[in-house]
């Protein structure tokens, strides 16, 4: 199937001059949506991980069918002030301002291997915080996967040493 083609792209959003990939219309199909998770779950056996960790929100919805089907559990990365037990926090450093992510205390535990998955790689900003937040929990990274990478923002040269698949390259 061309997963590809059940990706749509709209012009200028969030804001003028971006193109952004619209997943909703792969999600909504069944079919596509089976076989996102089918090839990702393959791909990513390799990296024998312990764990699933994904960020809020498109990465909840790729990173939890994918721990699923790979009999793992899942972890969530949420934006701060979401979890509402103790949290560890990483900030970083956005074009414009800084933003965090956050996970619970004791959810990744010191030597586990983590599998970290998100919808779309871009510049690398957001994994590249997740993967420094699952180091802070003591964690090490097993891998990293996408549904997307965007081959323009060069997003992998942030994940330099690390285990990486996507499964859509798109200019
Ligand atoms: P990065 O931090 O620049 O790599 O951006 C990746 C994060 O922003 C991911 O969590 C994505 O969900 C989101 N993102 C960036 N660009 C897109 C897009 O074109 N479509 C959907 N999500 C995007």
């Amino acid at each position: 199937m061309d997963l590809a083609g059940k990706i749509r792209l709209i012009k200028d959003f969030p804001k003028p001059g971006i193109n952004f990939r619209d997943i909703t219309t792969l999600l909504q199909d069944a079919a596509a949506f089976r076989q996102t998770v089918d090839k990702l779950s393959e791909l990513c056996r390799q990296f024998e991980a312990d764990v699933v960790a994904c960020p809020e929100a498109r990465g909840f919805v790729l990173g939890a069918p994918l721990a699923y089907a790979m009999g793992k559990g899942v972890v969530l990365l949420r934006k701060p002030g979401k979890l509402p037990g103790q949290t560890l926090c990483h900030s970083y450093d956005l074009e414009y301002g800084t933003d965090a992510l956050e996970v619970h205390a004791g959810a990744i535990l010191p030597g586990q291997k983590v599998l970290l998955v998100d919808d779309v790689l871009a510049t690398g900003g957001t994994v590249a915080a997740a993967v420094e937040l699952v180091k802070k929990c003591g964690g090490e990274i097993a891998g990293v996967a996408f549904l997307i990478e965007l081959l323009g923002l060069a997003g992998r040269e942030k994940l330099k040493g690390l285990p990486l698949i996507t499964l859509l390259q798109l200019e």
